[in-house]
C-alpha cells in the first residue's frame, strides 16, 4: 500500500483550531513536516498494529520503504527472539490505553539485527476508543554496546579490586567509605570495627595531606601504621598509601560546567608477619638495653645513696671546723679536722663524678602502644611468676609522639615494676595490672593501674622524692619514681599518682603529642 500524506491528515484529525487558538501557525502541514523530518523512527498503525504510516527516518533505520511497510503488521520488524512476555506486557499496556516503553530485538529488511527502544502511545477518538497506535523507536545498539562495555569494565574492576590481596577503600571528603573490597570487609570483621579506614588514617597522625589543596597523585606513600587490639590480640601492621582520585560529577547541572569531586583511595598492605620478625630482633636488643640500663640505674642509685649518706657527716664536720676556728685559731685539732674535711669533700666530689650519667639517645618518633607492649613483653616472666593477670586496653590507633623511646621504656618499666612489687605482697590475692592508653586533646594519657595495697594518703606526694621508698630498705633506694618523673618532665608531660588504699594505685602519665 502507498503511504499517502492526506491519510495522515485524516489520521491525526487535527485542525489548527483544535491545536491552538488564533491564526493557526500549527496547522496540519506543520505537523506533517515535523513528523516527516523528525530524527526518530515514527510509525502509525491501526488498532491491530497494521502499519498505515512511516516517516523517512523509519525507512532509514529499518530499510523498509513506506510502500514496503504500510499494510503490514509491525511484526515484520520482529527478529522473533524477543521473549513473548515482553510482547504480552506491551499489548497489556497499550490495549488499556497506556503508553509502553521497552526494548525489542528488531531485524532490518537486509536481515541485520538491532536493539530498538520503542515507545507506543495509544491514540484515542473523542469517545476514548483506541483508533491508532503511535510508535516511536530508535536504534539503541551502540548505546547498549556502550552500556555493556561499562558493565563489563565495572565487573572486571570489581573482581580485580575484590581479588586484590590488599585492603582498598575509597573515601569521600568526610572520610566516609564509599567503595571497598573483600579484604576491607575482612578487616572490619577481624578488628570488629565499623570503619577501619578511619582508624588507619587517624594512626597516620599527620594531617598535612588532608589540608593540601592540590589533590593530585599520592597523598602519602608507604606509611607504616600500627593497629592495637584490646585484650590478648597482638597488634597488626599495615603499610598505607593514599592516592587522590578525581571523579566527574554526573549531575545534570554539571553538564556544561564540569565539576569534579576528589576522593582518597586508601591502599593498605598488611605487614604484620614481617614486623613480627623485626619485633623479635628488636625485643632481643631491647632486653639487652634494659638490662644494661637497670645495671647502670642500680649503680647510679648506690652511688647517689652513698653521696647522700656522706653529705650528712661532712656537713657536721664542716660546722665543727667553723666553730673551732672561731674559738681558737691555733687549735691543732681544728687543723686536723679541716684537713679531714678537705679530704672528705674531695672524696665526695670523686664519688659524684663516678655517678653514671643518664644515657641520652637522639629524639625520634615513638608509638606509646608499641613501647608499652614491649614493656609488657619484657615483664612477662615476672608477671607470670607473681600470678598477675594483665588487662591491656590500648586505643586502637595512637598518634606517634616525638621523644626518647629508651627513656620512655625505662619510665613505663619502672611503673610496671612498682605495680608488680606492690601486688607481690605476701598474702595479697588481688593481682591485676591494667594498662590503658587514650588520646586527650593534644596529649596521650597512659594509665598504669594495679590492684595492690595502694599508697597511704600522706605518702602519695613523698613517693616522687629521691631516696623515699615504701619497699624494704636495702633492696631499693627509692629513686625509681624520681627518675620516672624526670623522664616525663623531659617530654613536657606530667605524672600523678592516685590511690585509695587498699584499692590499689593508678599512675596517670600525660605526654604531649606535639611540643
Ligand atoms: P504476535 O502474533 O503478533 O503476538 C505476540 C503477542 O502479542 C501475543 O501474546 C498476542 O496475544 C499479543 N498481541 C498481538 N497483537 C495483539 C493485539 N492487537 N491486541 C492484543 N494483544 C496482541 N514488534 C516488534 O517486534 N518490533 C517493533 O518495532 C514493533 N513496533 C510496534 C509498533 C506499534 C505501534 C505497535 C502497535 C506494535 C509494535 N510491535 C513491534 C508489536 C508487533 O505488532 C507484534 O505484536 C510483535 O512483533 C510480535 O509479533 P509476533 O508475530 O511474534 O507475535
Amino acid at each position: 500500500m502507498e503511504n499517502k500524506k492526506p491519510e495522515l491528515d485524516a489520521l491525526l484529525r487535527l485542525t489548527p483550531a483544535e491545536c491552538q487558538p488564533g491564526e493557526g501557525l500549527l496547522n496540519d502541514k506543520v505537523f506533517l513536516h515535523a513528523v516527516e523530518q523528525a530524527d526518530i523512527a515514527i510509525s502509525i498503525t491501526d488498532p491491530h498494529a497494521q502499519i498505515i504510516y512511516v516517516n523517512p527516518t523509519f525507512s532509514r533505520v529499518t530499510g523498509y520503504a513506506p510502500n514496503e511497510a504500510v499494510g503490514h503488521n509491525e511484526s515484520i520488524l520482529s527478529n522473533k527472539t524477543t521473549p513473548p512476555s515482553v510482547y504480552k506486557a506491551l499489548w497489556l499496556s497499550i490495549s488499556r490505553g497506556k503508553s509502553w516503553t521497552g526494548r525489542l530485538i528488531n531485524r532490518r529488511k537486509n536481515g541485520t539485527r538491532y536493539l530498538a527502544e520503542l515507545t507506543i502511545t495509544p491514540v484515542t477518538d473523542d469517545n476514548g476508543v483506541i483508533v491508532n497506535y503511535l510508535g516511536l523507536h530508535r536504534d539503541l545498539t551502540d548505546v547498549h554496546r556502550l552500556e555493556c562495555k561499562v558493565r563489563n569494565q565495572m565487573s572486571l574492576i570489581s573482581s580485580v579490586v575484590d581479588g586484590a590481596p590488599m585492603v582498598l577503600a575509597l573515601l569521600d571528603d568526610e572520610n566516609r567509605v564509599i567503595l571497598d573490597n573483600q579484604e576491607y570487609k575482612k578487616l572490619q570483621s577481624d578488628l570488629d570495627m565499623a570503619e577501619p579506614a578511619g582508624q588507619l588514617l587517624a594512626a597516620l597522625g599527620r594531617t598535612e595531606w588532608q589540608a593540601t589543596t592540590e589533590r593530585k597523585g599520592h597523598a602519602f606513600l608507604d606509611q607504616e601504621v600500627r593497629i592495637d587490639r584490646k585484650g590478648s590480640g597482638s597488634p597488626r601492621w599495615f603499610s598505607c598509601s593514599g592516592v587522590w582520585v578525581k571523579v566527574d560529577d554526573d549531575h545534570a547541572d554539571a553538564f556544561f560546567t564540569a565539576k569534579a569531586s576528589t576522593y582518597l583511595l586508601l591502599v593498605a598492605k598488611e605487614t604484620t608477619s614481617l614486623r613480627a620478625q623485626e619485633e623479635k630482633a628488636r625485643m632481643a636488643a631491647l632486653q639487652a638495653l634494659v638490662a644494661e640500663e637497670e645495671r647502670v640505674n642500680a649503680l647510679r642509685e648506690s652511688l647517689s645513696a652513698a653521696v647522700y649518706q656522706l653529705e650528712g657527716p661532712l656537713n657536721m664536720i664542716s660546722s665543727a671546723v667553723g666553730m673551732m676556728a672561731r674559738r681558737s685559731k691555733d687549735d691543732p685539732m681544728a687543723g686536723a679536722l679541716a684537713e679531714a674535711l678537705k679530704n672528705g669533700e674531695e672524696a665526695l666530689e670523686k664519688l659524684r663524678g663516678m655517678i653514671p650519667r643518664q644515657s641520652s639517645t637522639a629524639s625520634s618518633t615513638a608509638n606509646i602502644n608499641e613501647l608499652l607492649r614491649s614493656v609488657l613483653d619484657l615483664s612477662t616472666a615476672r608477671l607470670l611468676k607473681a600470678g598477675i593477670s594483665v588487662a591491656w586496653k590500648p586505643q586502637a590507633a595512637l598518634p606517634p609522639i616525638t621523644g626518647y623511646p629508651n627513656s620512655l621504656i625505662t619510665l613505663f618499666k619502672s611503673l610496671v615494676d612498682n605495680a608488680i612489687d606492690a601486688m607481690s605482697t605476701r598474702g595479697w590475692n588481688e593481682r591485676e595490672l591494667s594498662l590503658t592508653t587514650r588520646t586527650r586533646g593534644n596529649d596521650i594519657e597512659v594509665l598504669v593501674q594495679d590492684s595492690g595495697p595502694g599508697i597511704p594518703d600522706d605518702l602519695q606526694i613523698k613517693v616522687f622524692e629521691p631516696f623515699f621508698t615504701t619497699k624494704p630498705q636495702g633492696k631499693h633506694m627509692g629513686t625509681g619514681l624520681a627518675i620516672a618523673q624526670q623522664i616525663v618532665v623531659d617530654h613536657g608531660g606530667t605524672i600523678t599518682i592516685e590511690s585509695q588504699p587498699p584499692q590499689g594505685c593508678t599512675v596517670h602519665v600525660l605526654l604531649p603529642v606535639t611540643r
